[in-house]
């Protein structure tokens, strides 16, 4: 099951950069646009999460969280409220609403992400088995299974351990000595050029007909799990 996050704001751009991002890293998300309406959903349909905004119509983010605090189903709901740079940051740490951590706009997605899993965690820990998701991609970290669009994925150990580098750091790019530390361990020697016989082994396993490779080469640099459009949507964020 997929951690559930409400995503309670009201600018529609961040709504949709909120929702795919989250999205690519495994959570399912809802959203709404308003304070009255966010307190409705999040207790027909209780989410794991909820991301306030404070500025919000009908009711702020503020009042919102005061009445999710005081119904039976929402009490326990982890709260991360979206504020202002500024003073209105200030003012909603001063005002005890209950939230359980505020970040500041404009934030990364990086960040963003890094404060939910952390108050996910804090929150409900059977929520953090240990799945790695990314895209279609879905590794089981205790049974050491690997899907891709639900389709079963065979690995060398090898191959797995690179993956499982690489969906625990999504987008980031990576050397081949960086891998190389990653998959081998630090006090082995491999060439350099094996990890492109092994990315090449994964790349050839993990994308079936017709599915984008997730794996992107840079140039001089290294690979990275990526898609095309993701650094374009991150970049929007900031
Ligand atoms: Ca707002």
């Amino acid at each position: 099951m997929k951690p559930h996050i409400l995503v309670v704001e009201d600018e529609t751009a961040l709504v949709t950069l909120l929702r795919y991002n989250l999205e690519r890293e495994g959570f399912r998300v809802t959203e709404s646009t308003d304070g009255e309406d966010a307190v409705i959903q999040a207790v027909e349909d209780v989410p794991d999460l909820i991301l306030l905004d404070w500025m919000l119509p009908q009711l702020s983010g503020i009042e919102v969280c005061r009445q999710l605090r005081r119904k039976t189903e929402t009490r326990a709901v982890p709260i991360i409220m979206l504020t202002a740079r500024g003073e209105e940051s200030d003012r909603i740490r001063g005002l005890d609403c209950g939230a359980d951590d505020y970040i500041t706009k404009p934030f990364s997605i990086a960040e963003l992400v890094a404060r939910v899993r952390t108050v996910l965690r804090r929150a409900r820990p059977a929520l953090q088995e240990e799945i790695l998701r990314y895209s279609d991609i879905v590794m089981d970290l205790a049974s050491h299974r690997v899907s891709r669009a639900e389709r079963p994925i065979h690995l060398g150990p090898t191959e797995f351990r690179l993956l499982r580098y690489f969906m625990e750091h999504p987008g980031r790019v990576f050397s081949r000595e960086q891998l190389l530390d990653a998959a081998w361990g630090r006090d082995v020697y491999v060439e350099p050029r094996t990890v492109d016989v092994h990315i090449r082994r994964l790349r050839k396993v993990l994308n079936g007909e017709g599915e984008l490779d997730v794996i992107r080469t840079v140039r001089a640099a290294g690979y990275a799990l990526d898609q095309p459009q993701s650094g374009d949507m991150a970049r929007a964020a900031s």
